[in-house]
């Protein structure tokens, strides 16, 4: 892939915009702010789209309309972490340990191939996506990504 360094506001958004026409369509909200300061990571911008993308579509499919998804971007030491937040349905335990794996789906016409893919392009970059959830509440996905330095 196309490994460069990128602004991470930026990648965020464009996310955003791409999603926009289909959060509209479901009345659904999303609500991004950037944080001022500016973040860099290394990572093939195209594919930390794909993985926002995903995990945004998914919140889409999980929650009662109009819901809201929001994502937040931070920073700690030399790692940055992006929430992507919903108010959806939240998922069982047993649904949670199942997730990530290729194939699993609860959708009547899912493929189960997104969050594996995207667990897949955050381990490539050095990154990890974790999950929490809380039936009939809603789901954090929470990526952590290493923050590129000038020695980069
Ligand atoms: P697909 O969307 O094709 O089903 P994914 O790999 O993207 O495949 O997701 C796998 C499963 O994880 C979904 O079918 C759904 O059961 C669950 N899931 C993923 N994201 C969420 C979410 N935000 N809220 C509730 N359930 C979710
Ligand atoms: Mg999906």
């Amino acid at each position: 892939g196309d490994v460069r360094v990128i602004h991470l506001q930026e990648s965020i958004q464009r996310a955003v915009s791409l999603a926009e026409a289909e959060a509209n369509y479901y009345s659904h909200l999303i609500c991004y702010e950037p944080e001022s300061e500016e973040l860099y990571v290394r990572m093939d911008r195209d594919k930390l789209v794909q993985v926002l993308l995903n995990l945004l579509k998914n919140a889409f499919d999980a929650m009662p309309e109009p819901g809201t998804v929001t994502i937040t971007s931070s920073r700690s030491d030399e790692w940055c972490t992006i929430e992507v937040m919903d108010t959806g349905t939240g998922m069982s335990e047993q649904e949670l340990q199942q997730i990530f794996n290729p194939f699993f789906t609860t959708k009547e016409t899912g493929t189960g191939l997104g969050l594996s893919i995207c667990h897949k392009i955050m381990n490539d970059h050095g990154g990890s996506i974790e999950v929490q959830s809380r039936e009939q509440h809603g789901t954090v996905f929470r990526m952590t990504l290493p923050l590129a330095t000038g020695a980069q």
